[in-house]
């Protein structure tokens, strides 16, 4: 994963084999257009363009995944753009180009913005209204000039090189080719990246860890249409005339074939698929209906059968291998947890009663249609202390947890964080104010290596910042070392080194729940909520996750913990809260809770429960 790191290593321990592949590249770019003849040239000019458009679909579907059937509409903008400002408005070519290329990037956050609001699938038609409307316009508007488009569009002036030849022109392409896809790499292995992809495999746990999910979306249309836009223009120079039939949905559907076949989730593997593609077009443009059946028929079947396209079979091969020969994960290679150094603010703030309690929970309600999941839930939490919650299944325990991270707005009542209300706030502000929380059921990013879902968290940098990728990539690059050695750290303080670069859902479950800890804790926050954090455990891990809760709130974190293992809870909690059907029930010191018959009655009422009395607190050692 860590390219970026690599290619230091690469730069500086000289790497032969890696400069080598780069030199043959790109000798390979330069001699191609001696070997190749007029039209072959053209076709490869086509190419390009394509794969530049695919880069951009890939970073909004693949790396996103945000359905996006605009592109064909944002690589439009730019080529009419051009046109028109060229022709009808006697503008130079570039000061044209420049501008056509902010037009497409602003239509690209106007699509955006319905994302801020709506679901992503209903984005995806959205899209396509933008392209049929677009498609509409080209046809329709005199100044677009209509279905017999614009043409005698100048050639690009470049320093006395006549780009009129497609031969030199190939050379003008390749360059820009090469500085887009370098930099959409950049994107995608670095924090923004990261984020964009947390995003795609779980936008709740991304923005529980502070990605600012409406804006990310937008921030993908954005990259994407900025593709599109650059693409737009390179085609108007090349082709110097448009018209609306190459911005049709059969050419969306081209495209969407493309990424799909070649790879959506690697941008490499857009760009073969677009080139590849591009190619085999050519070979079949006699058969144009079976060539768009056939198209069609592969990418079904790409779909069904490798839904990671060309690019992602390599890994699937190698996973499939290591399955055969049984190649797993050794659990003993779990080390232990390193303690934090203990700030001893937990006991100080413990004694100090008066101070501003960490979670005040002031009569929250929360309804579903008829059900009342929660009824006027109060309770406090003072800064520095473990407090369990205990109930029976559906009494609403992972529901309040729901409203203090923000992914459930509360029917009635408030949450306030430090004294601060914070009803309402989205979870990604939240996470930025200190809370963090682990699921459940573990929601870990399933494509990121472990290392990356640590980074996601570690990284606390706002969307609004990514002007810094255009403006100062260095920015980027010094914070990426800082972060990858945070989240080094971190690996190592729990233990999970060995599995730094393993994809989570290959290892065990214990393991797993280790690693949600770890990346609540990457956020260093104040207040963590670890929902039935030793559910699947066996004895010596529920043992070590004591350890763990317990060194953390030594570190001065405030833990709330739902738990059905009552010997942990008896052994951590100093206070715990017990929920029924919504309500509290109870209230009070571990030895108090279980002696209380509100309590007994709950639970003995409870089926899944009833054969899972009240273990005597000494059963867990402390
Ligand atoms: P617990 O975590 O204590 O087992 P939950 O908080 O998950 O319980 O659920 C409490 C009740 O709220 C259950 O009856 C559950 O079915 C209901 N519930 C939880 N989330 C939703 C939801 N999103 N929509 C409808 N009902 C829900
Ligand atoms: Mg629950």
């Amino acid at each position: 994963m860590n390219d970026l790191l690599r290619l230091n290593d690469v730069l500086r321990h000289r790497n032969t084999p890696r400069l080598g592949g780069l030199a043959a590249l790109i000798a390979v770019a330069w001699i191609l257009p001696y070997q190749l003849g007029g039209y072959a040239i053209h076709v490869v000019n086509i190419a390009l363009v394509f794969a530049l458009l695919a880069i951009g679909m890939g970073l909004a579907m693949g790396i996103a995944g945000q359905i996006n059937l605009a592109q064909v509409a944002f690589f439009g903008v730019s080529a009419y753009a051009t046109a028109i400002l060229t022709t009808h408005s006697g503008w130079g070519f570039w000061p044209a180009a420049a501008l056509a290329m902010v037009a497409s990037a602003l239509v690209g956050l106007l699509v955006g913005i319905p994302a801020l609001r709506m679901q992503s699938h209903y984005l995806g038609i959205v899209t396509l209204g933008l392209a049929l409307g677009f498609i509409n316009w080209t046809t329709n508007a005199e100044v677009a000039g209509g279905a017999e488009g614009i043409s005698a569009i100048p050639v690009p002036p470049m320093f006395g090189i006549d780009l009129s030849s497609e031969y030199l022109y190939y050379y003008l392409e390749v360059i820009v080719f090469a500085l887009a896809l370098v930099f959409a790499l950049f994107v995608v292995r670095t924090g923004l990246g990261r984020r964009l992809m947390a995003m795609r495999d779980d936008p709740l746990a991304a923005g529980a860890v502070g990605a600012e999910i409406p804006l990310l979306r937008m921030t993908a249309f954005m990259l994407s249409s900025v593709f599109g836009g650059v693409a737009g223009v390179l085609y108007v120079g090349l082709i110097r005339y448009i018209a609306p039939e190459t911005f049709n949905i059969a050419n969306m559907f081209l495209l969407l074939a493309m990424v799909v076949i070649g790879g959506r989730q690697s941008l490499v593997g857009c760009v073969i698929g677009a080139v590849g593609l591009t190619l085999i077009r050519e070979q079949l443009v006699d058969y144009p209906t079976y060539a768009q059946l056939g198209f069609g028929l592969v990418v079904v079947l790409m779909v069904v059968f490798a839904p990671t396209g060309l690019a992602g079979v390599p890994v699937r091969v190698k996973a499939a291998v290591d399955r055969r020969r049984g190649r797993t994960v050794d659990r003993a290679s779990l080390q232990p947890f390193q303690p934090y150094a203990p700030t001893g603010l937990g006991d100080a703030n413990e004694k100090a009663g008066d101070a501003v309690p960490m979670l005040e929970i002031d009569q929250v309600s929360k309804h579903f249609r008829g059900l009342k999941a929660l009824d006027e839930v109060s309770l406090t939490v003072r800064p520095g202390e473990i407090r369990g919650i205990v109930g029976p299944n559906g009494s609403g325990k992972t529901t309040l947890f729901n409203v203090v991270s923000g992914f459930y707005r509360a029917t009635r009542g408030g949450v306030r964080l430090n004294g601060r209300g914070v009803t309402g706030v989205r979870p990604y502000r939240l996470s930025a104010l200190g809370v963090a929380r682990t699921f459940q059921n573990l929601r870990l990013f399933g494509d990121l290596t472990v290392k990356d879902n640590i980074l996601v968290a570690l990284d606390r940098t706002r969307t609004y910042a990514i002007w810094r990728y255009v403006m100062w990539p260095v920015g980027i690059w010094r914070q990426e070392r800082r972060l990858n050695r945070q989240a080094d750290d971190l690996l190592a303080r729990f233990g999970l080194t060995e599995f730094a670069q393993a994809a989570p859902g290959s290892l065990p479950y214990g393991i797993q729940r280790r690693i949600e800890i770890a990346r609540a804790m990457a956020g260093s926050p104040r207040l963590l909520l670890l929902d039935e954090p030793a559910a699947g455990l066996n004895g010596e891990e529920v043992r070590q996750l004591a350890e763990i809760v317990r060194s953390i709130r030594d570190s001065g974190v405030t833990v709330v913990l739902i738990e059905h293992n009552m010997g942990l809870v008896m052994s951590l909690c100093e206070r715990v809260t017990v929920l029924a059907g919504g309500k509290v029930i109870s209230e009070g010191t571990p030895d108090e809770v279980a002696a209380d018959h509100a309590v007994i009655e709950a639970y003995l009422g409870d089926s899944a429960m009833a054969d899972m009395p009240l273990p005597d607190p000494s059963e867990v050692s402390s």
